[in-house]
């Protein structure tokens, strides 16, 4: 932190686990900072995910430093209880946030980084920083392909599934391989049809692989 002043905070942008757990870092050792989150409460993304799935990682990988998780916790966390502990988390350390915060820019100078936002959707603010931590995570901008040839009655990011659309659906197509495919793929449902589709490409030409077949 040599080439820096010292008299700005450290920027954090994004109160999901990553921010906050850098935040309590800093304030242990007395650096000022500042956490810009652009939702209304902290773990904005988490909340956007079913309260009632659970996370695939054991809830000894969610615990973040200085952490005590509820002891009866069931072992693989429902992100509802997840969305909880941080909360638990952000007061027991008196982590402060400000909320409706969305930052639009990163602006390198001489000496730190101007970083600008937008407070309440209303007029753009300037902040300056020494350092910026980007903690916005992944799954703060979803991305959907366009114009997929599949003309889907509903096409959702796997953040935006329910329990209720997968027990209701008599067709489903899931797009991706990955942890969240799985965890969106449907019980057996009687007369239902499944198709899985991976290796998508969203730049270029797109192109999907079937996973297996069609039914
Ligand atoms: C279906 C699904 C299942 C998952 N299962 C697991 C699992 O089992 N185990 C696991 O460890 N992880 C799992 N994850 C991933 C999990 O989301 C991440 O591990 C975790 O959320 C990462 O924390 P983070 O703080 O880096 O980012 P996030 O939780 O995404 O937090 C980012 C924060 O930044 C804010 N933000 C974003 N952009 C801006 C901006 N421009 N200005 C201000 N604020 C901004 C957001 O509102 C949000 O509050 C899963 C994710 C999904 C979608």
């Amino acid at each position: 932190m040599s080439d820096t002043d010292s008299a700005d905070p450290v920027i954090i942008i994004g109160a999901g686990p990553a921010g906050l757990a850098a935040a309590e870092q800093l304030a242990k050792r007395n650096i000022e900072y500042v956490i810009l989150e652009k939702d209304s409460q902290v773990a904005g993304s988490l909340r956007r995910v079913d309260p009632e799935m659970r996370l695939l990682s054991p809830k000894g990988l969610s615990v973040m430093p200085d952490m005590t998780l509820d002891p009866d916790a069931p072992t693989y966390l429902p992100f509802g209880v997840l969305v909880h502990e941080l909360e638990r988390y952000q007061q027991q350390h008196n982590l402060t946030v400000r909320l409706d915060c969305m930052v639009l820019s990163i602006r390198k100078e001489a000496h730190g980084f101007m970083v600008s936002y937008r407070e309440d959707r209303n007029a753009r603010r300037e902040l300056r920083g020494s350092h910026v931590i980007n903690a916005t995570g992944i799954i703060s901008q979803p991305r959907l392909p366009d114009n997929f040839y599949f003309t889907a009655p509903r096409w959702r990011h796997s953040v935006d599934v329910r329990a209720q659309d997968i027990a209701n659906a008599q067709k489903l197509v899931v797009v991706g391989g990955g942890a969240s495919a799985r965890a969106v793929s449907p019980p057996a449902v009687p007369g239902a049809s499944f198709l899985s589709i991976y290796r998508f490409k969203t730049r270029g030409r797109h192109r999907g692989r079937q996973a297996c077949p069609a039914v």
